[in-house]
């Protein structure tokens, strides 16, 4: 299942630690995702739960406690089908700074991030209001820092986000150095204009 596969991927990369983070994956009508409470890297398939997407309900298990916002995610986003929230080191440090991430510092930045990375406002984990404050941007972008948080990555399917997931705190080391640098030029605007092909 790429829920185990993707999880111990997640752990082994450095991009989760401890029993930080949750990810899902859509199967039909219902998302399965990692149970509350577990370390990404050590997943067994018989742990994972699955929740109905149209009730909410577990239909067996104890969920993940983000699962609010991994429904919003499918509810809103049927091109979604793999969902990963984690709390790597750059994402969280810019994402406690305030500091929204600038895709386009790099091609790669932007083709992969797409123009945008929204900073959602903090809400407090678990919660419905989390899940609103997600529900505002999830339209229009497919990763997002959750403000003084970590940070979240959406796909095509788990394999696509979670490559997302990787360029994003890429991304976010990258601008972490560059403001030690003290400086970080983004492509022109015409640039960005031609990599999106807008
Ligand atoms: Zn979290």
């Amino acid at each position: 299942m790429d829920v185990v596969r993707y999880g111990r991927l997640l752990y082994e990369k450095g991009l989760t630690s401890g029993t930080g983070g949750n990810i899902s994956a859509r199967v039909g009508d219902l998302m399965v995702i990692t149970p509350s409470g577990s370390c990404k890297g050590m997943l067994d398939q018989t742990e994972l739960v699955t929740v109905d997407i149209v009730t909410g309900k577990a239909v067996s298990g104890k969920p993940s406690m983000e699962t609010p916002f991994h429904l919003t995610v499918y509810r809103k986003r049927p091109d979604v089908n793999g969902v990963v929230h984690v709390h790597p080191r750059f994402c969280t440090a810019l994402a406690c700074a305030g500091t929204p991430v600038d895709p386009a510092l790099t091609p790669e930045g932007l083709m992969v991030l797409g123009r945008r990375v929204p900073l959602i406002p903090y809400a407090t984990p678990g919660t419905d209001d989390l899940a609103v404050m997600l529900s505002r941007e999830v339209e229009g972008a497919d990763a997002f820092l959750l403000e003084n948080h970590g940070s979240i990555a959406v796909g095509k399917d788990l394999k696509d986000a979670f490559h997302r997931m990787e360029t994003l705190e890429a991304h976010a080391e990258l601008q972490y150095r560059l403001a030690l640098l003290g400086k970080g030029r983004p492509l022109p605007e015409d640039e960005v204009r031609r990599i999106l092909r807008e």
